[in-house]
């Protein structure tokens, strides 16, 4: 009784997220210019609801009641979800939340600018805030624990520094591997990436795909936008976007794929969670785990060339064969920009801005080193050394937005993709067959269809019968790229 009476009053603030998401995506996509700042401001409002909503003496009253009550899976995952978004909204003061949130907004427009002049200087004197203020959220938040583990943990529901050393220990072997493919001159470059084609197609193209990996339409949609994302509205509604600026249609693709599988968690989960606190998944790897599957495991796999080729010649009126897509989507070489990195290099771009992160928080740098240790990290680990900010510390929005404690989940979410990988029966052959409603079943009925019920860990292994596993990701890179 007490949780119905919980759920209903929820409600209005899913609604409120609903505007809110829905706005955003308008704000984002298919606004006029002028109206952005209204739009801006109408979202400031909304949050504010929200807040008044989730901390009024109603909702408070029924949540410690159900807090006594909670017995299924899905009661306990609803208060322990309502449980962390109150402690926001509890522990930290109103006052500190305004500024914090305008300093956001100008170091966001700093970074931009100091990136567009490739000059760290513009952007340092509110990056040196904007860490001061993310340790006073995280001693708002606990201050117990070390601020970094308290960021963290924001993301990436039971995470710290101690499990992320021991899981990130896998670096030693990935470079070992690296130096070995790089050795035995695995491509490195593909005439592919230069070919002219009919953007047009390349549009009609996404959507074919997306339809035979089982987008649905009547649920979702797809749009033009600058940075490739995925937009949660509700779940009947799901929305993704893409860039086919670059002629590199690889990389197109492959972030279309990308934002396919956030989008197809977002899809399959337990309608019967619909419009409760549990009825997405808010940790980011486990999230990231599902993209980097569909991008990667499935995407840039070889049997998914032959399902592509017909496709690209159809579309693109390109003269090409499975071995040479094969390898154009999979290049491997060291570089800088982490978004354009491959599987192999890709996660010495995050070790790298995890050890910088845990040095800013521990106090073992400043601000002002920063520059040179990022570029001393990229020699020591890739071998290579920006020419300058904007391709060094200055390529990611994250740390303009006080996103201390995201960039791990990206490497998380690449280990255990691999690890769902060998977990799903006749993975294989299944992907030979294109078989992707089988392979979309098991995700859903192991992992995505339980929401947010359960942390992390637990979901880990309740979908995977152990915990995450680095070896895996080893064991599959090995497989690929020593052996093909
Ligand atoms: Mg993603």
């Amino acid at each position: 009784m007490v949780f119905n009476k919980l759920l209903k009053e929820y409600k209005k603030i899913w609604a409120l997220g609903v505007a809110k998401s829905s706005i955003y995506y308008d704000l984002t996509i298919f606004s006029p210019k002028e109206s952005i700042k209204d739009k801006g401001e109408a979202l400031g409002i909304l949050s504010t609801l929200k807040k008044q909503i989730l901390t009024s003496k109603t909702f408070l009253d029924l949540f410690e009641k159900a807090k006594k009550q909670a017995n299924s899976d899905f009661e306990k995952g609803v208060i322990r979800v309502l449980e962390r978004e109150l402690d926001y909204y509890l522990k930290i003061p109103e006052d500190f939340m305004v500024d914090y949130n305008k300093l956001i907004s100008k170091s966001s427009n700093k970074w931009l600018e100091a990136k567009k002049k490739s000059n760290f200087k513009i952007f340092k004197p509110y990056l040196e805030q904007i860490i001061e203020y993310s340790k006073k959220l995280a001693n708002f938040l606990n201050s117990d624990k070390e601020p970094y583990d308290v960021l963290l943990d924001l993301f990436d529901e039971g995470m710290n520094m101690k499990k992320l050393d021991s899981i990130f220990a896998i670096k030693k072997e990935l470079k070992h591997l690296l130096d070995k493919v790089l050795e035995n001159e695995w491509p490195e470059e593909s005439r592919l990436k230069d070919l002219n084609y009919d953007k047009a197609k390349l549009r009609l193209l996404i959507v074919a795909l997306l339809r035979s990996l089982g987008f649905d339409f009547n649920r979702g949609r797809i749009d033009y936008y600058e940075h490739p994302f995925t937009s949660n509205i509700t779940n009947n509604d799901v929305r993704i976007t893409f860039n086919n600026k670059n002629k590199d249609f690889a990389d197109v693709l492959t972030s279309v794929i990308h934002e396919f599988g956030h989008a197809i968690y977002d899809l399959q989960i337990d309608e019967k969670l619909a419009k409760t606190p549990v009825s997405s998944q808010e940790n980011m790897s486990i999230h990231e785990s599902q993209s980097r599957f569909w991008e990667n495991i499935i995407g840039r796999s070889k049997e998914f060339m032959s399902f592509l080729l017909p496709l690209i010649k159809e579309f693109l009126n390109i003269d090409t064969d499975e071995d040479e897509l094969f390898y154009y989507f999979n290049l491997v070489k060291p570089s800088l920009i982490r978004t354009k990195a491959d599987e192999l290099t890709y996660n010495f771009h995050i070790f790298i801005r995890y050890e910088i992160e845990k040095a800013i928080f521990k106090e073992e740098v400043s601000v002002k080193e920063l520059p040179e240790l990022w570029n001393d990290l990229y020699e020591k680990y890739l071998g290579i050394k920006p020419n300058n900010d904007k391709e060094g510390i200055l390529q990611d929005v994250h740390w303009s937005e006080a996103l201390f404690g995201y960039f791990p989940s990206y490497t998380l979410g690449n280990l255990l993709s691999a690890q769902i990988m060998f977990k799903i029966k006749d993975f294989n052959n299944l992907l030979s067959e294109k078989n992707f409603a089988a392979i979309r079943l098991w995700l859903k009925e192991n992992i995505h269809k339980h929401g947010n019920i359960y942390p992390p860990e637990v979901l880990i292994k309740k979908a995977l019968g152990e915990d995450l596993n680095p070896d895996y990701f080893i064991k599959y890179l090995k497989t690929k790229y020593l052996k093909v």
